[in-house]
């Protein structure tokens, strides 16, 4: 096997139910009157047939019609890279000089008279493409009908999270026995990339703000040095087979203030209010109201700026949202973070986040690295 197909590799496991899941995928398009799915390189082909995709300028698309085959349209040179998909799927490759879109428009056949629906990370390019090769068609969102299935976990993908989750969590007990005075924001990136990489996670991203910083909550990392005084806001994840973690602990450089004690306390109360909160049948908005209600309780509504949480799976953001105004009810098997915070412009920022499977019985963490408030030198 080529190393540009070593991340798919779980795909020759034969415990993953892709067939399952494109069969799946085509009752839900029958259920909501969807003709033809049509998915590029991205986590929603990953989850469908094991393969994530190569992106770039040559249409490659994952072509589902709700009545029939699933076929994958391949530009010729990338068609070796389905190799373990051969069983699942009839593979069309196109050569340098043939239009895909009409191969697309083909497999179609008179699905493309009825609705298709785009994946939501299919580029515009080939939307736009598809579109103009089939003209009659009606288009929809492919992340809607795709929501359902992705949004319920099975056994092998909770556990993948767990793991994934447990490993970060170490990362963080490590990184807590080290000093940071000195260090700037991305030599505190660095290490914490690291702690993951030699636990045998795929780094995907870390966030660090330090004082002032951190009360910008999609800050990456700066040349600022780190010192006593600071909060330090660290939202960091890695991946397993696909798989992702996502995990923010605040840290202190030095005694912290009352103020930022009390602070911090409350974030602290709003996310286990919110992890009491989960069970099935509870809307994602209730989660979020909870977290809230302890915040704005303790006065610091206005300081809570974003949603509680999102689903994390093959993408780090992805359905369910606990956002208010999402009625969706809750359910076994769905996996989201819990993530309230804090900000002060030109102060700090405080945020803890864990991330949580619905059981049966209610929420179960699968972070369990301290939320206690820890002193950093
Ligand atoms: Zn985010
Ligand atoms: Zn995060
Ligand atoms: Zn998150």
């Amino acid at each position: 096997m080529s190393s540009l197909a070593t991340p798919t590799r779980e795909s020759t496991a034969t415990s993953v139910p892709y067939a399952d899941r494109l069969r799946r995928a085509q009752v839900e398009m029958a259920r909501q009157g969807i003709d033809l799915l049509v998915v590029g390189a991205s986590a929603d082909l990953r989850y469908l047939i094991g393969y994530e995709g190569h992106e770039s300028e040559r249409m490659s698309v994952l072509v589902l019609p709700r009545d029939g085959e699933p076929h994958y349209v391949v530009p010729g040179l990338e068609a070796p890279l389905l190799h373990d998909q051969r069983d699942l799927l009839e593979i069309m490759p196109w050569e340098e000089t043939e239009d895909p879109a009409v191969k697309v428009a083909a497999v179609a056949g008179t699905a493309a008279l009825g609705t298709v629906a785009a994946g939501d990370e299919l580029w515009s390019v080939f939307t736009l493409r598809l579109q103009r090769a089939m003209p009659r068609a009606r288009w929809s969102e492919g992340g809607q009908l795709l929501r359902p299935l992705r949004m319920i976990k099975d056994e092998r993908e909770i556990a993948l999270l767990a793991e994934a989750a447990r490993r970060t969590d170490e990362s963080w007990e490590e990184f807590l026995t080290t000093s940071i005075t000195e260090l700037t924001e991305w030599e505190v990136r660095d290490r914490l990339m690291g702690l993951l990489t030699v636990r045998g996670l795929q780094p995907v991203f870390c966030n660090v703000g330090s004082g002032p910083n951190g009360a910008s909550p999609h800050q990456t990392a700066s040349d600022r040095v780190i010192g006593p005084g600071d909060a330090v806001v660290c939202d960091w994840g890695g991946s397993l087979e696909g798989y992702n973690s996502d995990v923010t602990r605040t840290a202190h450089v030095g005694e912290p203030s009352p103020e930022f004690v009390r602070a911090y306390e409350a974030v602290r109360a709003a996310n286990q209010a919110a992890f009491e909160a989960v069970r099935p049948g509870v809307p994602c908005q209730e989660i979020d109201r909870a977290a809230r209600g302890v915040l704005a309780q303790a006065g610091y509504g206005d300081a809570f700026i974003h949603r509680t949480g999102h689903g994390l799976g093959l993408s780090l953001h992805e359905e369910p949202y606990l956002v208010e105004g999402n009625t969706l009810p809750l359910a076994e098997g769905m996996v989201f973070s819990d993530e309230p915070g804090v900000y002060f412009p030109g102060q700090f920022g405080i945020r803890i986040e864990d991330t949580v499977v619905c059981t049966a019985d209610g929420g179960r963490r699968l972070n369990e690295a301290t939320r206690e408030l820890r002193v950093m030198g």
